[in-house]
């Protein structure tokens, strides 16, 4: 009987009308949303990652709120680790799922504290033994702080637009991340993640994405 194999997902061909499309939805970014970055406060490493952790299924806006009270108590990780616990979850309680939260930040800053004489490590291999730390908030520091991207941050707004601009046909963030580090010139994979964001918050919002006065609705397949 014939062996059975699994279909295997094909590779996307990279082809040159996409190279052109892609190239002029890159300098549209540039000229809309120059100065796109992070948008949330911080003032350190530390400060951002533990920002990246609390902003999971939370506005940056919260996050920004939330921080004020939660750095001004603790702004190293010796500091954080030593905030009891029911009191660091009363701190992050309006980001959402603050039990979790609070316990992964207690415990990553305990790890850094530890194993990284309190120094926020700068390698993909070494974020991602710090509990609560995924990828995402991975790839956000060492773009962001350290100037070491490598990969592209793949939130909800980058989700829905690279689907919706077809530079990714997949669902999954981290085949996104793949298809867009596969396309993208590597020098845009911190700013493209931001300015995708300022898009998304600004004009292809969720609900009605405002196609009418978007910038990129001639290389957008979904402008309507
Ligand atoms: S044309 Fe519409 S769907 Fe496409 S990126 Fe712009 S707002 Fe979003």
């Amino acid at each position: 009987m014939a062996k059975k194999t699994r279909p295997r997902p094909k590779k996307r061909r990279i082809t040159k009308p996409l190279r052109d499309r892609l190239a002029r939805i890159l300098y549209t970014l540039d000229e809309t949303y120059p100065d796109s970055r992070c948008s949330l406060n911080h003032r350190s490493a530390f400060e951002l990652l533990i920002a990246t952790m609390l902003s999971a299924q939370c506005t940056d806006a919260r996050v920004n709120i939330v921080t004020v009270d939660l750095f001004r108590r603790a702004r190293s990780a010796k500091a954080m680790a030593a905030v009891p616990i029911d009191e660091l979850e009363m701190l992050v309680k309006t980001t959402g799922f603050f039990r979790n939260k609070a316990k992964n930040v207690k415990a990553a800053s305990e790890l850094i504290q530890g194993r990284h004489k309190s120094k926020v490590p700068d390698t993909m291999e070494a974020l991602l033994e710090l509990p609560g730390v995924a990828r995402k908030t991975a790839n956000c520091v060492l773009g962001t702080w350290f100037k070491e991207p490598v990969g592209v941050v793949v939130d909800t707004h980058v989700t829905r637009i690279a689907n919706l601009l077809d530079l990714s046909r997949n669902k999954d963030p981290v085949k996104i991340e793949q298809d867009l580090m596969a396309l993208l010139p590597e020098e845009h994979w911190v700013r493209f993640t931001h300015q995708l964001i300022d898009h998304g918050r600004a004009v292809c919002v969720a609900r009605r994405p405002r196609c009418g006065e978007c910038a990129l609705a001639d290389d957008c397949p979904s402008a309507s």
